[in-house]
C-alpha cells in the first residue's frame, strides 16, 4: 500500500441545480465529515461553485471546477479563468477529461496549457487521461495513456509537476457501468508512474493517481487497494451521498 493519502473527487458533471447542489454538499459533509486520512472534492457545475463552496466552509472537503480556460481573462465567450475558480473557492480543476477531449476539441496541448493555467492561480489540477475500447482493442493502451501524460505535462518542472494529479479514466468505463478489473487498472497505474518517476524524480512519488470509471461501493474497496490506485475520481457515484461517502469510506 503506497504512503500517499488517497483522494477521492466527485464529478458532478451538468447535474444539480443550485439548491440541489446546496444540498448534496450538505448531506455529503454530514456524511464524511468525521472521515479522516482521504482528501476529499466536489466538483459542481460552474454555477454552483461559490455557493456548494460556502456550504462547504470550515470542512476539509475541497470544491473543485470542472474545467477552465487557460486565459486569465479576455474575449473567451462561455469560458471561465483558473482565477475565476479560486475566487469562487475552487481549489482543484479537473483538466482534459475526457467528455471535454470526445465533445469539445480538448487535446493535449490545450490540457497541458490549463494544467499550467491552474497551477499558475494555486488550483490543483486533476489531468484525466484513458484510452477509447478501440484503442484498447488495438493493445494501444500504454501508447494513448503515455502520450496523454507527456503531452499534459510537457515542460513542468519538477517543482510544478509535485502538485499535479492524473486520474486515469478509460473512456469505455466512463458512465456504462463497466469497470477496469483491478489488474487492467493497476497495469495502467503502474506505467503511468513509471512516466511520472522519468519526467520528474523523485518529487512525483507526491503525485496521486486517481482511478475512475464507474467506480461504485461495491467495486471501489478492490480498485482502492492496488497498490499504484491512490484514490478515485466519481461520477455517476458522486450524485447521492450515501454512495459517494461509501467510495470515501472504502479510502479511509
Ligand atoms: C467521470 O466522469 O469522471 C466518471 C468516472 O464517471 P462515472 O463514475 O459515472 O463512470
Amino acid at each position: 500500500m503506497s504512503q500517499r493519502k488517497k483522494f477521492v473527487a466527485g464529478n458532478w458533471k451538468m447535474h444539480t441545480t443550485l439548491a440541489e447542489g446546496r444540498e448534496l454538499a450538505r448531506a455529503i459533509r454530514a456524511e464524511v465529515e468525521n472521515v479522516e486520512g482521504v482528501r476529499i472534492a466536489v466538483i459542481p457545475p460552474f454555477t454552483s461553485v461559490a455557493a456548494v463552496a460556502e456550504v462547504l466552509r470550515g470542512s476539509r472537503i475541497e470544491v473543485g471546477g470542472q474545467d477552465l480556460h487557460w486565459e486569465e481573462k479576455g474575449a473567451f465567450t462561455g469560458e471561465v479563468s483558473a482565477p475565476m475558480l479560486r475566487d469562487a473557492g475552487a481549489t482543484v480543476v479537473l483538466v482534459g477529461h475526457s467528455e471535454r477531449r470526445q465533445y469539445f476539441g480538448e487535446t493535449d496541448e490545450s490540457a497541458n496549457r490549463k494544467v499550467r493555467a491552474a497551477l499558475a492561480a494555486g488550483l490543483s489540477p486533476v489531468l484525466c487521461v484513458g484510452e477509447t475500447l478501440d484503442e484498447r482493442d488495438a493493445g494501444r493502451t500504454l501508447d494513448v495513456v503515455g502520450r496523454q501524460v507527456r503531452g499534459g505535462l510537457a515542460g513542468l518542472s519538477s517543482a510544478e509537476l509535485a502538485r499535479v494529479c492524473i486520474a486515469y479514466e478509460p473512456v469505455w468505463a466512463i458512465g456504462t457501468g463497466r469497470t477496469a478489473t483491478p489488474e487492467q487498472a493497476q497495469e495502467v497505474h503502474a506505467a503511468v508512474r513509471a512516466i511520472l518517476r522519468e519526467l520528474g524524480g523523485d518529487v512525483t512519488e507526491a503525485i496521486p493517481i486517481l482511478y475512475g470509471g464507474s467506480v461504485k461501493p461495491d467495486n471501489a474497496p478492490a480498485l482502492l487497494a492496488l497498490s499504484d490506485v491512490d484514490g478515485a475520481l466519481v461520477g455517476g457515484a458522486s450524485l447521492e451521498a450515501s454512495s459517494f461517502s461509501a467510495i470515501v469510506r472504502a479510502a479511509a
